[in-house]
């Protein structure tokens, strides 16, 4: 199976400049039926990639992580989404055998306390779900950016994920952050309200705050840690 899907990777790369991200998403969604899977945490981007996918009716199932911790805004754009193109939204949650242990021990907001604490509460609230939201399947769709930090300039638009043995895809890679904003209000997509108050990256509430003029565009998220630690361990890069 890895071998077979990992076959499909220098044949896709060579495929993508074909197609704008629209109908690439259309052919992925035929080639690999049923095995395409897009991950939203209502971003900007993700907002944009839903867009792409409901206004088409791909057969591609969106999914979000629901930690628990998220901002009442986030739900609020999550109902927004669903009511804009009557579509459904898998919510992934934690699982109870590890979280109660965890939140026993260490408490609700263990995760400011060390670094440990905030990977152990990432991977119980995060990683552990995703793996089961992408087991069995061959493309995950995800709305990253280059821009967004440095590990993410060399990504490549398709890319294989070793970690969940799975082919990924980023249909806005090179995207500008001007390009995102224009087409959420050329098609009048829904957003997280946060996003105009400063936020850039949104993940959980207790996690995230809104960045100021100037900062990097991850600096809102684990503002406590050093900067080279910040990755939750969804998105791995060498
Ligand atoms: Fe836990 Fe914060 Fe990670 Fe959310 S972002 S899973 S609250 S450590």
């Amino acid at each position: 199976m890895k071998q077979s899907l990992q076959q499909n990777i220098p044949i896709l790369q060579n495929l993508l400049y074909q197609y704008e991200p629209e109908k690439f998403l259309q052919k992925l969604s035929n080639d690999f039926a049923k095995s395409v899977v897009f991950s939203s945490s209502f971003s900007f981007e993700d907002q944009v990639i839903t867009h792409m996918i409901a206004h088409q009716q791909l057969p591609i199932q969106i999914f979000t992580l629901d930690t628990g911790r998220l901002f009442a805004e986030t739900y609020s754009v999550w109902n927004s989404t669903l009511d804009r193109y009557k579509t459904s939204i898998k919510a992934y949650y934690p699982d109870h055998a590890l979280l109660e242990p965890f939140v026993l021990e260490k408490g609700p907001n263990a995760f400011y306390k060390s670094v440990e604490n905030r990977k152990d509460c990432c991977y119980i609230r995060k990683v552990e779900p995703l793996k089961r939201a992408l087991a069995g399947n061959a493309i995950w769709v995800t709305g990253l950016r280059a821009a967004h930090s440095a590990a993410r300039q060399d990504l490549q638009a398709i890319e294989w994920d070793e970690s969940n043995q799975i082919i990924k895809y980023h249909p806005i890679l090179h995207w500008s952050s001007e390009q995102v904003v224009a087409y959420i209000q050329e098609n009048n997509i829904p957003y997280n309200p946060l996003h105009d108050k400063g936020f850039v990256s949104i993940g959980c509430a207790p996690c995230t705050r809104a960045i100021k003029e100037g900062e990097d565009f991850r600096a809102g998220r684990w503002w406590w840690e050093d900067a080279n630690k910040k990755e939750c361990g969804l998105h791995e890069h060498k």
